[in-house]
């Protein structure tokens, strides 16, 4: 990891309680490998349920202290740690294409948006009122106030490992609560490296913690289950989530999820074409396929379908698939090589299914800089997908766009919906009835219309049906870090 300058934002253990944990457990470690080589970056220590454990009692400590503060100060720690975050923003975001794969033009866009949500949360604490209610009696005065729910808890997926963080430490931390945190295995780093961020910015000890651990069922039993546990927040697998809505139902925990999608992106004849190919490039390549609002079927009306998959073949010859330090890569590595199989066989099922290959780009090795990672996946295009196959039922996570065909927009809506999924959905048009009708029928927490890049800390980002429930971002993203809390005062004369 010689490219990073600062070396000192390279850590190997979980932050807790203020402090990083020493080799009690120093036997147990995991490696940390870069998908664009396969070359283990560094060994992180590898945390035990205990240590979750210790954690939350770190945070419950921390707690009385934290939510006392005011709205004001809290705002100053987190600008403090965006300011901190931001000085390092270049060897953050190597760190992240180290360990992740995405470009580094990408790697650094996340990192700006998740300063984003330090900047956008730490105003929003101030603003967090209450309400007086007209009384039914004289003698009475009704109230309503907003408390932080306490510990909150949260577990992070590997696509975005800093900016998923940071969307739910901003809020978390703005509202009053003290967090803990546990990220994917595949990508720790990020995350540690924002703890020492926290640590230099003075966060107070225990308010924010990282537990880094490969046993995630163990850890997310505690971080669901334990007793002073308030909130649980997840990002992740719907498969996942569901199990720990279940392990949080015991406790009757607050919960919020965000989950998998089944983005529809859908063309209508009246739509801007250029346009339409511009915004699904952009969307369905970012992070090389692997985001929970990609575009994952693509509907084009029937009339306009030749012209679209000409457009958007040729658009597809510019593409490169590369190391995501190479300047001229569009298309990094994905996770790993089992995520690689996973698109190889939704690919060859769809195949098998009557679905055609229109375009397939290379693969653009590079010998000099070792890319012989199993992890790359290229640029591919399918055209003949139906509803029924298993590629349109399935989040691809990877760099393939299906094309369906639809000739009305009744038949279209239902195909659609038909998903158990509700995150995002795109359609382009030109026709402001169509727009209006079609932005109501869409079953999606996000609807975006002649544009595909839905996500900015103002907005609420989160899905409706399997795709989860809470909202992050916006003024939304504090209600699921808060309690209101209903004040009756009597007697009054
Ligand atoms: P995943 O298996 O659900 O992993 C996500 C996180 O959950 C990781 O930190 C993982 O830890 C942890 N985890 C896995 N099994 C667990 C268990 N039994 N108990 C507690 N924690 C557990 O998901 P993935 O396959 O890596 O990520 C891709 C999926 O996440 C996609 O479906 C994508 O759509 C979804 N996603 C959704 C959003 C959103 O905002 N809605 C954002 C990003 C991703 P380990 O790494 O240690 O196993």
């Amino acid at each position: 990891m010689h490219n990073i300058k600062q070396q000192d934002l390279i850590k190997t253990s979980s932050f807790i309680n203020g402090s990083w944990l020493k080799s009690q457990h120093s036997s147990i470690a995991f490696d940390v490998v870069n998908p664009a080589n396969l070359l283990c970056l560094t060994k992180v220590h590898d945390a035990q349920a205990t240590d979750a454990e210790n954690a939350i009692e770190a945070a419950s400590r921390s707690f009385p202290t934290w939510t006392k503060l005011t709205a004001y100060q809290r705002a100053d720690h987190l600008v403090a740690w965006a300011k901190l975050i931001s000085q390092h923003e270049d060897d953050l975001a190597r760190l992240l294409t180290l360990e992740q794969g995405k470009p580094l033009s990408e790697a650094l866009a996340e990192i700006r948006y998740g300063i984003s949500y330090l900047h956008w949360f730490s105003e929003e604490g101030k603003r967090i009122y209450g309400d007086t209610i007209p009384a039914l009696s004289p003698q009475q005065r009704i109230l309503v106030t907003k408390q932080a729910v306490g510990v909150a808890t949260a577990i992070t997926p590997w696509n975005f490992p800093n900016a998923m963080l940071l969307r739910k430490a901003a809020a978390a931390l703005a509202a009053g609560c003290t967090f803990v945190v546990k990220p994917a295995s595949e990508t720790p780093l990020s995350a540690l490296a924002l703890a020492y961020l926290a640590e230099q910015a003075d966060l107070p000890q225990g308010s924010f913690n990282v537990v880094v651990g490969t046993d995630a069922k163990a850890i997310g039993e505690v971080l669901t289950k334990h007793p002073k546990v308030n909130k649980f927040s997840f990002t992740g697998s719907t498969e996942t989530g569901k199990k720990l809505i279940a392990q949080c139902a015991e406790g009757v925990k607050k919960v919020s999820m965000e989950l998998g999608g089944n983005a529809p992106f859908i063309v209508f004849d009246s739509a801007d074409i250029d346009q339409a190919i511009t915004g699904l490039i952009s969307n369905k390549f970012r992070n090389a396929g692997q985001t929970c609002v990609c575009a994952n079927r693509i509907y084009v009306q029937q009339n306009i379908l030749d012209t679209f998959t000409k457009k958007l073949t040729q658009s597809l010859t510019t593409l490169k698939t590369g190391n995501g330090f190479d300047q001229t890569t569009n298309i990094s590595p994905l996770i790993s090589s089992k995520a690689v199989d996973k698109v190889r066989h939704l690919v060859n099922n769809a195949q098998q299914q009557g679905a055609t290959i229109e375009f397939q780009g290379d693969l653009h090795f590079d010998n000099k800089t070792g890319n012989k990672s199993d992890c790359f996946y290229p640029a591919t295009l399918l055209s003949g997908v139906s509803q029924q196959m298993e590629i349109a039922k399935t989040e691809i996570f990877g760099p393939v766009i299906s094309l369906i065909s639809f000739n009305n927009e009744d038949e279209l809506i239902e195909q659609a919906n038909a998903t158990d999924a509700g995150l995002a959905a795109y359609f382009y048009s030109q026709n402001i009835n169509q727009i209006w009708r079609v932005s109501e029928a869409l079953q999606y927490g996000m609807v975006g219309i002649n544009e595909s890049a839905l996500s900015n800390a103002a907005a609420p980002f989160g899905g409706v049906k399997g795709s989860g429930n809470g909202r992050e971002g916006s003024h939304y993203g504090l209600d699921d870090y808060l309690e209101i809390k209903y004040l009756c005062f009597g007697g009054i004369d």
